[in-house]
């Protein structure tokens, strides 16, 4: 237990929090520092094929140990930590045998982690858990993804009676601000499929995500004095007002659960003369989703009418449910679920309101579902991991390549 402790703060002590106003990869010089680090473990603990490119992708081989043909398959994370709170300091403090009370993280700010607001805390009594100091986050997202992946692989090169074909271990840049796998050479990679190692409490295993996209409204007003208005003024911020009005007022992510969709207005500005909103898109089925988007397409062709133009709207789409790619391979999701039984984890597979750089590396030709890293409570101060939860993620990795290597045998 104390090794995978040491590895895993070893890794959060440095800070590489990602930056979504830079537009180089990675988008943080900083980031280099972690990388640099993993490479250098990656071959001390026996992988070949070591590789970084110059946006800091890295790559590994653990070659196979077999004679007939296994598929070849993958294990990614990232190694960036979210823009939304300081990385910057991490100092974990690691409570053995969790008691199920309130655990003090900072005294002097009196920050508190307490299971009555945080249950899940719950599950984890008797366990070890490593929590922040209350100044940062901690970065479990997803350090302890390349912490299970690291000591899953160092597990098989230690441990050769363990039969598996080759695995590929994928380590990214940038996930937190939507480009981890933007610049993912799938081809180099070369895997059938892969696992991302980036899901939240001990059993997760998701394959679902939501379809997404963005949009931004901008209106162009008139100002006239308000006493002389009459039939002239156009003012921006009415009409920005009358749009939301019209979108459905339930449909709100403070409203909506499991697979319900939802419009999420995230920023707003206005004058008379010029008022801009921008909101979000989501929804876990195609049809929906192409349905929302042209709502908000026929709201800024009525309000045009009424008017005289002064809506612009601008929609992207974001990334897909990778449901599509993986239900033709479910196999995949089967030996993730076989192998988490195998060692005493209950699965719980669910959609994610969310999307995963598996949505995107699946519609880029590498299927893949998203399996637990164990933390909780990402992007804040309240951020923590069992190790417990970290030591089965590492017994489900081992187990999924021994298994598919058990099912391909006598296959070829
Ligand atoms: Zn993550």
């Amino acid at each position: 237990m104390q090794q995978i402790i040491d590895r895993f703060i070893s890794y959060v002590k440095i800070d590489t929090q990602s930056d979504p106003n830079s537009d180089t990869t990675p988008s943080t010089e900083k980031q280099w520092h972690l990388a640099d680090l993993l490479v250098d473990e990656l071959i001390r603990i026996g992988m070949e094929d070591v590789t970084v490119d110059d946006n800091a992708y890295i790559m590994a081989t653990l070659p196979s140990n077999l004679d007939f043909e296994v598929p070849v398959i993958g294990f990614i994370s990232h190694f960036d930590t979210s823009p939304d709170f300081s990385g910057t300091g991490v100092n974990p403090q690691v409570i053995n045998d969790y008691d199920g009370g309130d655990i003090v993280l900072n005294v002097e700010e009196k920050i508190v982690l307490s299971p009555y607001y945080f249950d899940d805390l719950l599950h984890y009594k008797g366990q070890t858990l490593i929590t922040t100091d209350g100044t940062t986050l901690l970065g479990a997202d997803d350090k302890a993804g390349i912490t299970e992946i690291i000591t899953a692989m160092e597990y098989l090169v230690q441990h050769p009676e363990i039969k598996h074909g080759k695995i590929r271990v994928g380590f990214t840049p940038d996930e937190e601000i939507g480009r981890g796998a933007h610049k993912f050479d799938v081809e180099k990679f070369g895997a059938d499929w892969a696992y991302t190692m980036d899901g939240s409490q001990v059993g997760e295993l998701e394959y679902e995500n939501f379809n997404a996209a963005s949009a931004k409204v901008t209106i162009k007003g008139k100002s006239v004095h308000p006493g002389y208005a009459m039939g002239k003024m156009v003012n921006a911020i009415s009409i920005a007002n009358e749009f939301m009005w019209i979108l459905p007022i339930e449909e709100t992510p403070q409203n909506t659960t499991n697979r319900d969709g939802f419009f999420h207005i995230h920023h707003m500005q206005g004058t008379i003369e010029h008022a801009e909103f921008e909101l979000i898109v989501r929804d876990h089925d195609r049809l929906h989703f192409e349905k929302r988007k042209q709502l908000l397409l026929d709201i800024t062709e009525k309000l045009n009418a009424l008017y005289n133009d002064c809506v612009q709207i601008k929609l992207k789409d974001q990334y897909y449910n990778m449901r599509e790619k993986v239900e033709p391979v479910m196999h995949i999701v089967d030996l993730a679920k076989e192998a988490m039984q195998a060692v005493g984890v209950k699965p719980i597979i669910k959609p994610i309101r969310g999307g995963t750089d598996g949505s995107q590396l699946s519609f880029m030709g590498l299927p893949c579902p998203n399996i637990f890293a164990g933390g909780h409570n990402f992007h804040g101060k309240y951020e923590y991991v069992p190790v417990e939860s970290m030591q089965k993620a590492v017994a489900v990795i081992v187990k999924i390549c021994e298994l598919l290597a058990e099912k391909s045998e006598g296959k070829t």
